[in-house]
């Protein structure tokens, strides 16, 4: 059904999400973000952090004050949280199928930036049948892992 699509996010690049989702994660469990942390978070320089912020900024993504921190903007939020929710589903997909933690964290980190909507809602409902099927999981897993 078109209408369960969801809209495409606005036009960001995979660097971008990966700033707003760090800042959104950042944001729920100190209750701020600022660059210094960012900057720990993503290991790169706090210059690199603040340029990429201050164009966050300009695209009307986050509300950057030199010595506050930042915040979402309602748009910003908007790609954060699309990107948490592909990142949860993708990871619970991907251990449905009983991959290794190690590469269920990285290919999430380039699947979640690159996955059309369209395959995120086929992946979705594929993950909720095989959440009511375990004996499909057992069937399709690799031989040697266990649920
Ligand atoms: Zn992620």
């Amino acid at each position: 059904m078109a209408d369960d699509i969801p809209s495409p996010l606005p036009r960001t690049t995979a660097a971008v999400e990966d700033y707003l989702e760090r800042i959104r994660e950042l944001i729920q469990k100190k209750g701020y973000a600022r660059v210094v942390d960012i900057a720990a978070e993503l290991k790169i320089s706090q210059a690199s952090v603040t340029t990429m912020v201050q164009r966050l900024d300009a695209e009307g993504l986050v509300k950057y004050e030199k010595y506050r921190g930042m915040v979402l903007t309602g748009a910003g939020e908007e790609v954060a949280r699309r990107i948490a929710h592909r990142h949860e589903l993708l990871t619970s997909f991907l251990r449905q199928l009983g991959l290794d933690e190690t590469v269920i964290s990285r290919d999430v980190e380039g699947m979640e930036h690159h996955v059309s909507p369209e395959t995120f809602r086929a992946i979705e409902s594929l993950s909720n049948y095989l959440e009511k099927n375990p004996e499909v999981v057992a069937k399709i897993r690799p031989s040697g892992t266990t649920a």
